[in-house]
Parts: C-alpha cells; sequence; structure tokens
C-alpha cells in the first residue's frame, strides 16, 4: 500500500542522552500524523529510542546501515540480522553519503536490500544525481541505472516492502531545495521506471519520499505535488519542531 511517511535521518549526531531528549520532543509535538514518522537514529541508540517510540503506533525505528554479510569477520560492521534484533523495522540503503564516502558500489547496495528484507525489514532505498549530471539533464537515466542495479532484481512481493527516497545530491545538507516541479517530475519518472518493470497497480502503491534540504518552509509545497509520498529528511530532523512541522505537512 502506498503510505505517507516523513522519516528522520539523524545522521552521525547527537549522543544517546541528546537523541532520547529529540525523541521526548518530537513524541510530545506530534499528535495523529497523517502518515508513518520513522526515525533513523545512530545505532548505538536504536534499542532506548525504540522503547520509547514503540508508545505511538504510528513511529517507526530505522537504522542508518547494515552489512550485507549475515555475520563475520567484519570488524565494526553490523549485519541485518542485528538491527533487526534492536527493533529496527526500515534500513536506509543506498545513501549519496555512504555511496560516496563509503564506496559502496551496486552490488553491495542490492546485496543490503537482500538481507534488509531477508530480516523481514524495509528498504528505505536512496537515489538521486549529482550536479553535473542534473546540468546536463540526464538525471533520468542515471536514477533508472541505480534503481535497475539495487532493486529491480527483486521479486513482485518483496519490492512491494521497498521505500524509494529520491534525493537530489545537490540538495543534500546544501540548502539548496530541489522545487516542487522539479521533485514531481523526477518522482513521476521513477514511478513511470518502475511500472515498466512492476506494473501500474505497484507503481501507484509505492512510497516515494523526497529528500535532500526539506525543512518547516518547503515541506508541504514539496508533499503536496501528486507523485511526492513524504520526505527522508537530514538536518530538520534534528529540531523537534521543524521535524514536527514537517510530519503535519504530509498530505
Ligand atoms: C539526507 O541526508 O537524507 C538529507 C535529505 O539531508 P538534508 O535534509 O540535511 O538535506
Amino acid at each position: 500500500m502506498r503510505q505517507q511517511i516523513v522519516a528522520g535521518n539523524w545522521k552521525m549526531n547527537k549522543t544517546l542522552e541528546e537523541g532520547l531528549e529529540l525523541t521526548k520532543g518530537i513524541l510530545e509535538k506530534v499528535e495523529k500524523p497523517k502518515g508513518l514518522v520513522v526515525i533513523a537514529p545512530p545505532l548505538t541508540h536504536l534499542k532506548e529510542i525504540g522503547k520509547m517510540i514503540k508508545v505511538r503506533k504510528y513511529f517507526h525505528l530505522a537504522a542508518q546501515n547494515c552489512h550485507h554479510e549475515p555475520k563475520g569477520a567484519y570488524t565494526g560492521e553490523v549485519a541485518a540480522d542485528m538491527v533487526a534484533s534492536v527493533g529496527a523495522e526500515f534500513v536506509i540503503i543506498g545513501h549519496s553519503e555512504r555511496r560516496q564516502y563509503f564506496k559502496e558500489k551496486n552490488d553491495v547496495l542490492a546485496a543490503k536490500v537482500n538481507a534488509c528484507i531477508a530480516r523481514g525489514m524495509r528498504p528505505i532505498f536512496c537515489c538521486g544525481e549529482p550536479l553535473h549530471i542534473r546540468e546536463v539533464d540526464t538525471h533520468v537515466g542515471y536514477v533508472a541505472k541505480q534503481l535497475k542495479a539495487g532493486l529491480f532484481h527483486l521479486k513482485e512481493e518483496d519490492f512491494r516492502k521497498v521505500v524509494i527516497a529520491y534525493e537530489p545530491i545537490w540538495a543534500i545538507g546544501t540548502g539548496r531545495t530541489a522545487s516542487a516541479q522539479q521533485a514531481q517530475d523526477m518522482h513521476l519518472a521513477i514511478r513511470v521506471l518502475v511500472a515498466k518493470k512492476y506494473g501500474k497497480a505497484i507503481a501507484d502503491d509505492t512510497t516515494i519520499l523526497y529528500g535532500g534540504s526539506c525543512n518547516a518552509q518547503n515541506a508541504q509545497e514539496l508533499f503536496s505535488q501528486p507523485d511526492v509520498d513524504g520526505g527522508l529528511i537530514g538536518g530538520a530532523s534534528l529540531k523537534a519542531e521543524d521535524f514536527a512541522t514537517i510530519i503535519a505537512a504530509l498530505k
């Protein structure tokens, strides 16, 4: 089913104490959201924050990453089973920061998607083009390649569990948001790609989030677009008031 979702990606911010304070603030400010609220704190905080949010049925927990192998000699890494065992229901996969700084390539991302689904979690699969690709107008083809390589190997029943997050890299953390029209055009293009692969019914049911400098001021305009089903929020998810305003902008 197509769901409206606002997901907060805290990245590498907040100590546990600060994270619990932020979560308390969010819980106080958010009442009856029109969709799901997903919180993606650092891995170390998953269990404690999971305990806090489980009192609200619309709140869900996400890991920001997991390893694609089930276990083994991968010092510092955490497997899908492990994040599931502390309550993660979603995993962010393919974020541009993981692609850029940790050199995660499409084959690894596809394996992470599989690991996440095999453990009963839902991938939030990120895609999006860098500025030079946008400037030469080849962004749809660029994102199509990311989707084909990372997701389109899935069987229909597994693809239904996926949330797609379109995050143009030039908009992430830069304060430069895609216009509502740019977001809508790309989300529609993604939906058409999904329809070509899995059929219109599944495409219509797919949740596609926008990410990239989405904030309390611009969320409503972005979310009002017909193919924008909410947002993946970085910086603005670190302030309870701003995050609550963004959640209130869901249609
Ligand atoms: C993100 O990192 O997923 C993101 C969208 O960040 P920001 O909202 O800070 O641009």
